[in-house]
């Protein structure tokens, strides 16, 4: 059984949770405060801090996992990135004072930065030249400046409000960061789990690709088909039957969410009707 670890808390594991179960790998856990569930019948789940997953890879008791790309980059470790998940979206930023002058160009040496992420922000500075004292903190970075413990912090930012609450401001970006499935590199791991990654990767990427997407249904009048296809963008175009012996033919299309609206009227408008729109949980073209 291969081993995938997974985020054991927030909404990083909720949402890889979901995408494997849109994936057809279920978790089955014995309760809620499992630490070990099966995944499909093919996969172990371990749940782990998200900031512990790419050391359980490196280490090689888990096979690939799901974390976010700020975590890996932060361990260190070689790990290959196999998916972009798209959702866990965060940036990892330089932030000072918003009444303070301080831009990286123009830092002192010795600032002290506060950050949970040491080594990014260790690498970020000396990579533009600048001599800074690293504290590093387990969280919360945004309460240091105030307390004296720093006056520039390097953290995870998404909306900008917690920044905003604390009355700082974005100086730099040093990461963009989002979740994606890892694995041990490809090298390191038998032929057979290197194949089961790849489909558990292949799996995924569907369930990625059918996000924001929705399946359309109607049935049009077949004199109209021609305005019809110009409407529907389709991923190959819509697929077109036969209504027996009517003047309607049914079509079938992929439309992206944002498109629904505009597309449902048009085809009302061309005598479109019975048209049904649902939630597409995989997409594999
Ligand atoms: P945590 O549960 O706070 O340890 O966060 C785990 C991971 O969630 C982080 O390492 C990021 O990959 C991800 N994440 C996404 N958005 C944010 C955000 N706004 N603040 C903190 N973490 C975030």
């Amino acid at each position: 059984m291969l081993k995938i670890a997974l985020p054991n808390k927030g909404r990083l594991m909720e949402d890889a949770r979901s995408a494997l179960g849109d994936a057809g790998l279920e978790v089955r856990a014995a309760g809620d405060r499992a630490l070990v569930a099966s995944l499909g019948d093919e996969f172990t789940a371990l749940f782990v801090r998200a900031r512990d997953i790419p050391e359980f890879i490196a280490d090689g008791a888990a096979d690939a996992g799901i974390t976010g790309w700020d975590c890996v980059a932060e361990s260190g470790r070689v790990l290959e990135s196999a998916l972009d998940l798209g959702f866990g979206r965060c940036r990892l930023v330089v932030a000072v004072r918003r009444d303070s002058t301080t831009t990286v160009a123009n830092l002192a040496e010795g600032t002290r930065v506060a950050s949970a992420f040491p080594r990014l922000a260790a690498e970020f500075f000396a990579a533009r030249g600048k001599r800074v004292h690293v504290v590093p903190v387990s969280g919360a970075a945004e309460v240091a400046p105030h307390l004296g413990i720093a006056d520039v912090i390097v953290d995870l930012v998404s909306s900008g409000s917690t920044l905003r609450v604390n009355g700082l401001v974005e100086a730099e970006t040093v990461l963009e960061s989002s979740a994606r499935l890892i694995r041990r590199p490809r090298a390191e791991m038998t032929e057979d789990a290197a194949r089961s990654i790849d489909e558990l990767a292949v799996a995924l990427e569907s369930v990625v690709r059918a996000r924001g997407q929705r399946y359309l249904m109607a049935n049009v009048p077949r004199a109209k088909l021609e305005e019809v296809r110009a409407v529907l963008p389709g991923l190959n175009g819509p697929t077109v039957v036969d209504v027996l012996g009517g003047a309607f033919v049914a079509v079938h299309a992929v439309v992206p969410q944002r498109e629904v609206y505009r597309v449902v009227t048009r085809l009302r408008a061309l005598g479109g009707e019975g048209i049904l729109v649902t939630r597409i949980e995989r997409l594999t073209p």
